[in-house]
């Protein structure tokens, strides 16, 4: 450990310090109680032996001061070295911050052992503050994992369902319009039959990287909403914004050029895509944005599936188709 000895008489230092160092520890000293606080912030030390009448700032003082200097996230411990041997003394030691009182001239086999004493107390609390440390940021990285899809790792459905309505209110408060765009695999069912399960995880890891490496914005964000479906929130996007990215995500799936021999859009996997645009206000809630792009995108699938089918919602619908091979 590293122990601060302060005592003005400097007889009693350079004994304390000789005790000190023949157990093996490191000393650091001050002569009296100001000087006792700035060793104490350079130097850090693991114990404090403190004399208590010094001129200008006693012990008692400066383990006060010390103890301020701690801010409660931190305890070094504080052994007060004294000449005065009243049970007052000791409970005016204890009261101002220490931890033990020994009246001098103290026995070299008493000191040992208090410093052994406290040399596992020190211990004792660097391993809690290091498990402490562990669990945090054991608990960070739970957390981290927790908001992700375990198959393609990006968001899950419970990041998006707390992302929507973050944005949700963010855009009402902007006063700007959000798009949301419902994206879902086509013909899938078919994909996994012929195949093969473990092929078809592969291939919605696929879809879940290209689509989340064509959203560039930082406040954009894809998550998996569910088996073959995913979703993508778009702030400060109107439906026109909305439309042209949902096009970029379409082509993205496209130019992945999966092959899919049972599709009966294209021999390729591709995905129909459900838009819906609103300016948010604090009266309404996201369901009916999603509402809306689910029902865009199960019109998409009836129109023939690989496309794009977009709505405004709020005041005036307007329902827009893209061409299938636009763009
Ligand atoms: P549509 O074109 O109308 O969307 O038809 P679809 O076959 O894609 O849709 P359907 O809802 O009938 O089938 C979805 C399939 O997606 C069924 C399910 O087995 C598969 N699926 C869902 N989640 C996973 C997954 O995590 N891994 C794999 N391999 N398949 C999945
Ligand atoms: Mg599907
Ligand atoms: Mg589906």
């Amino acid at each position: 450990m590293k122990i601060a000895i302060v005592d003005d008489t400097l007889a009693n230092l350079l004994l304390v310090r000789k005790h000190v160092e023949l157990l093996g520890h490191t000393a650091v000293i001050a002569h009296d109680g100001a000087e006792a606080l700035a060793v104490f912030e350079r130097e850090k030390p693991d114990l404090v032996l403190m004399d208590v009448v010094m001129p200008e700032m006693d012990g008692y003082e400066a383990a006060r001061r010390i103890r301020a200097l701690e801010s409660g996230a931190h305890w070094t411990p504080i052994i007060f070295l004294s000449g005065m041997g009243a049970e007052d003394d000791l409970k005016c030691g204890i009261e101002a911050g220490g931890d033990d009182y020994l009246i001098k001239p103290v026995s070299p086999v008493v000191l040992a052992a208090k410093i052994k004493a406290m040399q596992r107390l020190h211990d004792m609390r660097n391993t809690l503050v290091e498990t402490t440390r562990k669990l945090d940021s054991a608990n960070q990285e739970l957390q981290r994992l927790s908001a992700l899809d375990g198959l393609t790792g990006i968001p899950n459905r419970r990041c998006f369902d707390d992302t929507v309505q973050i944005e949700w209110r963010r855009n009402a408060r902007a006063a700007s319009a959000i798009s949301l765009a419902m994206i879902d695999v086509d013909y899938f069912k078919q994909y996994n039959d012929h195949y093969g399960h473990l092929a078809g995880d592969d291939c919605l890891r696929r879809i879940a990287a290209a689509l989340q490496g064509t959203l560039r914005r930082p406040g954009d964000m894809l998550a998996r909403y569910g088996g073959e479906e995913f979703v993508a929130i778009l702030p400060a996007t109107p439906l026109s914004g909305g439309l042209a990215i949902a096009q970029q995500l379409r082509d993205t799936v496209k130019n992945l050029q999966l092959p899919h021999g049972f599709s009966e859009s294209e021999k390729i996997v591709t995905v129909s895509i459900g838009v819906a645009a609103s300016v948010p206000d604090f009266a309404g809630t996201p369901a009916m944005l999603i509402e809306a792009a689910d029902e865009m995108l199960y019109k998409a699938k009836h129109m023939g599936r690989n496309q794009v089918l977009g709505t405004r919602c709020g005041v005036s619908p307007l329902i827009t188709a893209l061409p299938r091979e636009a763009a």
